[in-house]
């Protein structure tokens, strides 16, 4: 039966059409239940009134009752034209400025008249006022707004200017708790709600939007976003066990001659960590099931070794593996960078990139159809319809990030017989939360160590007045034998003008460093892809010094004899971009520095950012903080577009706690009835499918 908050939002009183449309367009919301689970951001506290006597200059937002007891307009036009009132109540007087609106103002207060006032007190010309405070007459019933706490919600200014403003909204969802109290039912099965002492939904509900105090409101938040977290959770868990249950996966027993004979071309000892991953997917790849995998390591441990050794464990088992970059370089590193290991084993690769020539194309198919590739490489050309498999067991994502989930799909419809074993990975360390909330389906395996005898890197913010001195230690380590990349940022909105300042720096960098003395390389999105890739190459073999590149092109690119790395406005990148650049150099075993230049004045927040930088090297923590500063919305390498649902009340950064509680419980049903099945839990099955529908793209979720 249709809910009444299933009502279509324009039929509430106040709203309709025009402002319908306004709502949906500008704050998705288009129903009854939309608005009832808008929930304010922040709240004012209006539960006190305080005494005009008793004011300070440090307080912030306070409550007044008082007369008006005289009113006065200032100055001619312009902005010295002002209107001042004076407010008094038994214990003082104090004057309330408005500079805007004076008219209206004017009109609407009555001199002798009680009012309810709320502002901030200022200091102007040594005495204490309140400018633009909001003023209601005190004998109005009006519920929300004397003695409460008082919700502000989310707007926007087209909204506002609709004349939908906070009060209006507090209105909608006064009218909506009363007309709809009985269609609001529990959405926890009893259980749940008894085990975890949670407030009923209705009184939730109440309470959110008019909180009768503050120990109730946070009652009512706790609840709300536990039930918020927990059908996330519940979700994709269920997702995960269905297809544990179901997904057959190829069965992959064999080590064999492939990955023995590379194994020992491989010039240097695996980490612990990696060992433990390869072990991971082997008991994967022998459990029958289909693995989802995914890697998380930092720049710099190692992932490409693991990567190539699961797929050497497939070609032991008859079956192909394809290896997926973002970039044509990287593509191109991985393939040339697997050479000295799989020489002489008899393992075919190939590399498949948008710039392969219509012949090695034709040839790469039928090698591919015929079974004698083993390993394709490659950027996204290579899940083009075209491209064909004869037996794909074990597709690697790398950077995965940089991939869309539709791409990740279409790579699984490589094998159609079977869904072939899947890794992703990613250098960004993605906080446990986080990863919970947007892998929670996957399983997660992390390389958690650094092979051995890297230096750590010497991070230095520095600012203009530094440059001649950072340029002549960069033409020190040149001497020395060592590389030096320098990137600027590269930011959607305004590429014409980051292309514009990658171009300025490119001419000072070699006006600076004159060749034939030093060559420098430069390498951006702009490029035709043969440019960029001699240019690259040029790099990458150590014939140029330097290299100038955009940040986004970069990613992965390993060249162990580059020491110093200096990125340009460092500002303008998140920190989980800065540590990925930085994770460029340290790569090899002599000290290497990364030099942050910023302009002179820096906000508060991007200081915290550089500052954290220069004392930290760990990723984790850093993409903690990450979370923390911006939100998980703008995550650099998680998903641009943030997460695949609108949290509407939990905040992943703080919310960790109740995340993982959620998660547990969720888990825990899961085990006792996967298919949710039992009476007592067909309630979560209905959140489920109300779940599905408010999801946007419900296949992102995974
Ligand atoms: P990422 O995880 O960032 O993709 P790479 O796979 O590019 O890292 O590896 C970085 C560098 O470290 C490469 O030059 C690789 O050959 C080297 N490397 C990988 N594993 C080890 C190891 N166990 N010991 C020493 N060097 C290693
Ligand atoms: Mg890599």
């Amino acid at each position: 039966m249709p809910s009444m908050l299933d009502s279509e939002i324009k039929f509430l009183p106040g709203v309709g059409p025009k402002r319908a449309v306004l709502l949906e367009k500008e704050l998705n919301i288009k129903s009854f239940r939309d608005m009832l689970t808008l929930f304010p951001f922040r709240y004012i506290d209006r539960t006190k009134i305080y005494s005009i006597s008793e004011i300070e200059a440090s307080m912030s937002y306070i409550q007044l009752r008082g007369k008006i007891t005289r009113i006065n307009v200032i100055g001619e036009k312009g902005p010295a034209k002002r209107l001042v009132a004076s407010l008094a109540d038994s214990t003082g007087v104090i004057d309330l400025v408005f500079f805007k609106g004076v008219k209206w103002v004017k009109d609407k207060l009555r001199l002798n008249t009680e009012y309810i006032v709320f502002g901030k007190p200022t200091v102007f010309n040594q005495s204490l006022n309140i400018v633009h405070p909001e003023i209601d007459p005190a004998t109005e019933e009006n519920p929300f707004y004397v003695g409460n706490m008082i919700g502000v919600y989310t707007s926007t200014e087209k909204i506002r200017n609709s004349g939908i403003g906070n009060k209006q909204f507090a209105r909608f969802e006064a009218t909506l708790l009363k007309q709809c109290h009985e269609s609001i039912r529990e959405t926890l099965p009893g259980y749940i709600m008894e085990n975890k002492k949670l407030l009923p939904l209705r009184d939730s509900l109440q309470n959110i939007h008019f909180p009768a105090d503050l120990k109730i409101l946070s009652q009512a938040q706790m609840r709300l976003k536990f039930e918020e977290l927990f059908y996330l959770q519940l979700s994709l868990l269920k997702q995960k066990s269905f297809r544990q249950r179901t997904a057959k996966g190829i069965l992959m027993n064999k080590v064999g001659d492939y990955f023995n004979t590379c194994f020992k071309n491989i010039p240097f000892e695996l980490t612990n960590a990696q060992k433990r991953v390869i072990k991971e997917v082997r008991s994967d790849f022998t459990s029958g099931k289909q693995m989802n995998r995914l890697l998380q390591g930092d720049v710099g441990s190692g992932k490409t070794m693991v990567a190539l050794l699961c797929a050497l464990l497939a070609a032991d088992n008859g079956y192909q593996s394809c290896i997926m970059a973002p970039t044509e370089v990287l593509a191109n590193q991985h393939f040339k960078g697997v050479d000295n290991i799989i020489k002489g084993s008899g393992i075919k690769a190939a590399l498949l990139t948008g710039s392969t020539k219509a012949k090695e194309r034709r040839a790469i198919s039928e090698g591919l159809l015929n079974g004698t590739i083993n390993i394709l490489f490659g950027t996204h050309a290579l899940i083009e319809e075209s491209v064909q498999f004869s037996n794909l067991g074990f597709a690697v994502i790398d950077e995965q990030h940089r991939f869309g989930v539709e791409q990740r799909a279409k790579l699984w419809s490589k094998n159609e017989a079977m869904l072939p074993h899947v890794l992703v990975m990613t250098a960004t360390p993605i906080p446990r939360t986080l990863a919970m909330t947007l892998y929670g389906d996957l399983d997660i395996s992390v390389i958690d160590e650094l092979p051995p005898g890297r230096k750590s890197i010497q991070t230095i913010h520095a600012t203009e007045a530094q440059r001649t001195r950072i340029y002549s230690f960069m033409k020190e380590q040149i001497r020395a034998g060592r590389q030096i990349f320098i990137v600027y940022p590269l930011i959607k909105e305004s590429e014409t003008m980051d292309f514009k300042n990658l171009n300025d720096g490119y001419m000072n960098i070699i006006e600076e460093f004159k060749a034939p003395e030093y060559v420098t390389a430069v390498v951006h999105g702009q490029q035709k892809n043969e440019n960029k890739a001699y240019d690259m190459e040029l790099f990458a073999s150590g014939r140029a010094n330097i290299l100038v590149s955009t940040s986004v092109i970069e990613v992965g690119v390993d060249v162990p004899n580059a020491s110093v790395m200096m990125i340009e406005s460092a500002e303008r990148f998140g920190l989980s971009q800065l540590h990925q650049l930085r994770g460029r150099v340290g790569r090899g075993t002599d000290s290497s520095y990364c030099i942050l230049m910023t302009g002179h004045k820096l906000t508060k927040e991007s200081k915290q950012r550089i500052d954290l930088m220069c004392s930290t090297q760990d990723g984790f923590e850093l993409a903690e903080a990450d979370l923390r500063m911006r939100g998980p919305g703008d995550i650099e390498g998680t998903m641009q577009s943030g997460l695949p649902v609108d949290l509407k009340i939990s905040n992943l950064a703080k919310d960790s706690q109740i995340l993982e509680d959620a998660r547990n419980v969720a888990s825990r049903i899961l085990e006792e009835d996967p298919l949710l099945e039992q009476p007592r839990n067909s309630i979560l099955l209905e959140g489920l499918s109300r779940l599905k529908r408010e999801v946007k793209d419900y296949s992102q979720i995974s």
